[in-house]
């Protein structure tokens, strides 16, 4: 903006904004003169939208065109004086809402964290940690000090509550100051907003040499106790040296052991004074700074050969059996990128993972590692944000985080790491935008110029044939560091042990005797089994009756510990009926088993045995998943059951044996990515023996035992496994040869679903061709939470795909919405790529 600055003409500016909605298009908004200066791209703004309701909104363009159909409202207000995202980024967001056909205010809402937005409904509330006599008079201006007063009698208020209060219109500009300065935060339903850490300081007020000797003095004499709290303030901020450090409150009444009423004492006397500070959540870490490893030959060559592949391609898979010395390589790679004073991006599917990784990577960096992840309070987040949008010397080089770590304001990043690559947790199923974080990635290295690395035991059928197709890089490790040898691999076939009527319960006695044995040499066991609860149904032993959820077309799974049925799709529960709900019979039967079951027998089998549990139900509360994971790491724990949770590349170093406890669910689930997901889950679980100095041993009971993928688990023959799949794939038409958009159509009403869904297969034939639809058709569980549901599925052959998708997309689903009040009441949830 500094043509008018030449001309000195005023020129007429426009901005176009995000709005936090799930608006399709962006809106203009007029900005008054004298803000001409002062806008920017990536600043946020307050405006207002539909009746009379305060949004913050995001500038993502400023230009000067006047919209055509509407009269251009003003801007309301500045809120940042800086942009806080980045011309770079906002371009990902452009490409995300292209690509995942999602409005630009899905994208804001998954981009930002929850305290740098805020919108009518808000709430504001006081800091608790706030205390107003400590604060300067000076620190709030005006009309920051007059909110402050109403929020300290109303204890909460809406944006429009402060509007009243304040008697002006845009208030979001003083709360945003005193957000920022850390006296109240937002409200949020489910989370806390940002609140600046603040702590209480101390230091000796504005005394002359003389007036303190005197001070002293006195105090010898009357208050003894006083005095030792000023020599002791002295000490701890070398008073001596004339530039006294700054001391905690806390931390000198600690050190002198007196109460805080005796430094209260000393502030009336206009001794001392108490002040506040913010203080940074972040920088707290250790600086211990390891060395690092030397790298084995065979990962010097990998290097090598990463960084051929660097030469004229963006990406490399790295394929590497479990054990291999992935991480180690990583390592290396983000020195590199470091020395050249670029960023890393460090991305990981789970929460769960980043712990350990972090500790790995802290010891060598220390505080230029940082973390974000969705568990992170929103305080954290912000503030992970902030440091990155205002580069500091002492800035993160590298970002350990899960998916929505994507969206931070990195500068200049240089390399981007997508560890177990083929984890379907990458991909955000609800709400839109429904992104995978691995591909996303690619684009976003591509816009900073970054490399990027994907990892993975099982590499993604996706991947590997993008590697063997030159698109990226194939770097393979065959074998795992130190020559530890891969573990065995044992199958054993329930269906004959249950004919010769051998098993016990749900265990073969060739897995009995092999955690006995792997027990009574202090080895640890895990044992896999992918449904949580005690049984995954009950069934009426006369007439065949599976009590299910009123809401969903599903069964109710039995968990014991809780004596309820419930429903893993929406919550409903529900007691366990005494007889039968249709004939009556009190022969109630439990069929199948989850983990809950498992851990039970193991302590009939096996009572001296510590179990402990790792599924959906063990680790709701905080932390308990570390908790499970830091008593197994310390022995505490000789079995370990779960689900896949478990599978998750998490290293512990005295696994013996690894049980499988039915691997036919996953073999025989219609979708056509099962088979290479059992393949994942399998081998992966497998990973987890032997990963120190023994070799382990997997166990799988299977009732086929001859089933191609179990065989490629036994032979660790990732390759045949991927051949054959690729066939399949190929032959029926499914990606990586097409691309899939699945169209959901939910509503209450069954009939008028059933009469609106076929208009959407239409209107999308019409505008894609009759042979890219395939339905409408009910999915396998056709009602949830009492919502109807329909699926049509579009079938693009890759090289098809184009940006013009989703303008047809759109007029696809205009036309079918003005159709008729069914039609536009139903609910329609598109899904690009869905895993
Ligand atoms: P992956 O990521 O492939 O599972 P890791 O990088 O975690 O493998 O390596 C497996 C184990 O081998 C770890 O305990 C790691 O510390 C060790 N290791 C790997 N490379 C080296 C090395 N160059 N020097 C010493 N130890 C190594
Ligand atoms: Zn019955
Ligand atoms: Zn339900």
């Amino acid at each position: 903006m500094n043509a008018e600055a030449k001309t000195g003409e005023r020129a007429t500016w426009f901005a176009d904004v995000v709005l936090p909605l799930a608006v399709p298009n962006l809106y203009t908004y007029r900005v008054p003169f004298e803000w001409n200066e002062l806008v920017k791209p990536g600043q946020r703004v307050v405006v207002q939208f539909g009746k009379n309701k305060l949004y913050m909104a995001l500038i993502r363009k400023l230009h000067q065109n006047p919209p055509k159909d509407y009269q251009a409202k003003y801007i309301q207000d500045i809120l940042d004086a800086k942009p806080i995202v980045n011309e770079t980024q906002l371009k990902f967001w452009d490409w995300i809402s292209a690509y995942y056909l999602c409005t630009p205010g899905d994208v804001l809402n998954a981009a930002l964290p929850a305290g740098l937005r805020f919108s009518s409904e808000t709430r504001i509330i006081l800091n608790e940690e706030f205390a107003l006599d400590e604060v300067a008079e000076d620190f709030f201006t005006e009309k920051e000090w007059k909110l402050v007063i109403a929020l300290n009698d109303k204890k909460e208020m809406s944006l429009d509550e402060a509007v009243v209060a304040l008697e002006i219109k845009s208030v979001q500009p003083i709360i945003q100051s005193l957000l920022t300065k850390g006296f109240a935060r937002v409200k949020e339903e489910i989370r806390d907003g940002y609140k600046p850490r603040t702590e209480s300081f101390v230091r000796i007020a504005a005394l002359s040499e003389t007036e303190l000797q005197k001070a002293m003095t006195e105090l010898e004499k009357k208050a003894f106790k006083q005095l030792q709290v000023l020599m002791a303030y002295m000490q701890l901020s070398d008073w001596h040296t004339g530039k006294p450090k700054e001391v905690k409150k806390s931390r000198l009444l600690a050190h002198s052991g007196v109460s805080a009423s005796v430094v209260d004492q000393l502030v009336k006397k206009g001794i001392m004074e108490v002040y506040s500070q913010e203080v940074s959540r972040l920088l707290l870490s250790d600086k211990a700074i390891e060395k690092a490893n030397d790298l084995a030959d065979f990962q010097q060559a990998a290097i090598d050969e990463i960084h051929e592949h660097f030469k004229d391609k963006d990406a490399v898979l790295l394929h590497g059996v479990t054990s291999s010395g992935k991480t180690e390589i990583y390592m290396q790679l983000i020195e590199e990128a470091i020395s050249q004073n670029r960023q890393v991006l460090y991305l990981l599917p789970e929460i769960a993972l980043t712990a350990q990784l972090v500790q790995r990577l802290k010891k060598r960096w220390g505080n230029k590692v940082g973390v974000y992840h969705s568990k992170y309070s929103d305080n954290e987040r912000v503030e992970v944000w902030n440091t990155l949008v205002t580069p500091k010397e002492n800035n993160f080089s590298v970002i350990v985080g899960t998916r929505s770590a994507l969206f931070l304001p990195f500068s200049d990043l240089g390399l981007v790491i997508v560890d177990e690559e083929h984890d379907g947790s990458y991909k955000q199923q609800d709400p839109a935008p429904r992104y995978h974080a691995r591909d996303s990635a690619i684009y976003l290295a591509h816009m900073y110029n970054a490399k990027v690395v994907l990892g993975s035991a099982t590499p993604s059928l996706e991947s590997y044939y993008n590697a063997i197709n030159k698109k990226y890089g194939l770097v393979e490790l065959k074998t795992r560091f130190g020559g530890m040898e891969m573990p065995e691999i044992d199958v054993c076939d329930v269906g004959e042990e249950k004919r010769k009527k051998l098993m016990k319960s749900i265990f073969s006695p060739f897995l009995l005797k092999n955690v006995e044995e792997a027990l009574s040499k202090k080895e640890q066991v895990i044992l896999f089994q992918n449904r949580r609860g005690f049984a995954p149904f009950i069934e009426c032993n006369v007439c065949a009756n599976v009590p299910s959820c009123i809401n969903c077309d599903v069964s109710l799974t039995y968990h014991k510990q809780a004596d309820l049925l419930r429903c893993h799709y929406c919550g409903y529960s529900t007691g366990l009926p005494k007889v039968c709900t249709a004939c009556g019979s009190p022969n109630m039967q439990i069929k199948g088993f989850g983990t809950e079951k498992v851990e039970e027998e193991l302590m009939i089998f096996f009572p001296q045995a510590r179990v402990a549990r790792m599924d959906l139900d063990s680790t709701r509360a905080k932390h308990s998943h570390s908790k499970i994971i830091n008593q197994f790491e310390d022995r505490e724990v000789d079995i370990l059951v779960g689900t896949q949770m478990v599978t998750k590349g998490l290293d512990f170093d005295n696994v013996s044996i690894v049980g499988v406890l039915n691997a036919d669910s996953g073999l025989h689930f219609p979708d056509f990515r099962s088979p290479e997901k059992s393949f994942q889950l399998m081998a992966q679980v497998s990973g987890r023996a032997g990963r120190k100095n023994k070799r382990g041993k997997v166990i799988i009971q299977t009732n086929n035992p001859d089933h191609p993928i179990i065989q490629q688990v036994v032979k660790n023959d990732y390759m045949g496994m991927y051949l054959e799949q690729i066939e399949e794939r190929n032959k029926f038409s499914y990606p990586p040869f097409t691309r899939l958009i699945e169209i959901t159509l939910s509503q209450k009403n069954q009939d008028d679903l059933e009469v609106v869904a076929p208009d959407l297969a239409i209107e999308l034939k019409k505008r894609f061709g009759e042979e890219r639809i395939l339905g409408p058709e009910y999915p396998v569980i056709s009602r949830v939470q009492n919502y109807y549901m329909k699926k049509i599925l579009l079938k693009i052959e890759r090289d098809k795909y184009s940006s013009k998708v989703k303008g047809m997309m759109m007029e696809a689903l205009n036309e079918f919405y003005t159709m008729s009040k069914e039609h536009a009441r139903t609910r329609i949830k598109i899904d690009v790529d869905p895993q």
